[in-house]
């Protein structure tokens, strides 16, 4: 069974390439179909505004909020991380994503100046070299529920990985870098499911 990309908008075709760099069966997904062959699904990078409202209107939003609920296998990127969060802060009004992740995520965390930066990362779960991390317009991860795990931080302290149960999320982009060990990583969660 494939893995999904969400594919309304955003760098899915970059996911598409890493998963497959990965040696996995990845597919684009843009209907419910496509949604139920997949036996994990990665939300891609881009704006979580658009993704939800396109989302919505490709009667997807419930199919998905309730897979994951169920445990389908899930791995969020910047966006995707915002859309995994129960919390949003600093979203549009009315903004909501699917869930899965009992964190607080605030969007555009780093202001102007920081809009987009790079920089190595140490990532549990990975060893070897650090991660080289694009921050992309990115969100932070402000509080962790508790039974979610960090698995990255920068310098500071602000917490830019995080993982419960099915659901990873992350607020950087490892598909634009060349980065493919958190793709491994994720798909060692869904082959272990
Ligand atoms: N700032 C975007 C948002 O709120 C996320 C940016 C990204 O995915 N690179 O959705």
């Amino acid at each position: 069974m494939p893995v999904g990309v969400l594919a309304l908008q955003g760098d899915f075709r970059e996911h598409i390439i890493a998963l497959e760099s990965c040696g996995a069966d990845a597919i684009e997904v843009k209907t419910l179909a496509e949604l139920n062959r997949c036996h994990g699904l990665i939300i891609p990078g881009g704006e979580s505004t658009v993704i939800q409202k396109l989302a919505t209107n490709y009667d997807l939003f419930e199919p998905i909020k309730n897979k994951i609920k169920s445990g389908l296998p899930t791995f969020g990127t910047c966006a995707g991380l915002i859309m995994l969060a129960e919390k949003i802060v600093d979203g549009i009004e009315g903004q909501i994503g699917f869930g899965g992740l009992d964190v607080s995520v605030r969007r555009n965390a780093f202001g102007n100046q920081l809009d987009s930066f790079e920089t190595d990362l140490s990532f549990k779960g990975i060893t070897g070299e650090p991660v080289h991390a694009a921050f992309i317009r990115a969100p932070i991860v402000e509080e962790v529920g508790p039974g979610v795990e960090v698995l990255s931080s920068l310098d500071d302290g602000r917490v830019v990985a995080v993982r419960a149960q099915n659901v990873m999320g992350i607020a950087f982009h490892p598909e634009v870098t060349g980065e493919l060990r958190v793709h491994q990583l994720f798909l060692k969660m869904v082959d272990s499911r």
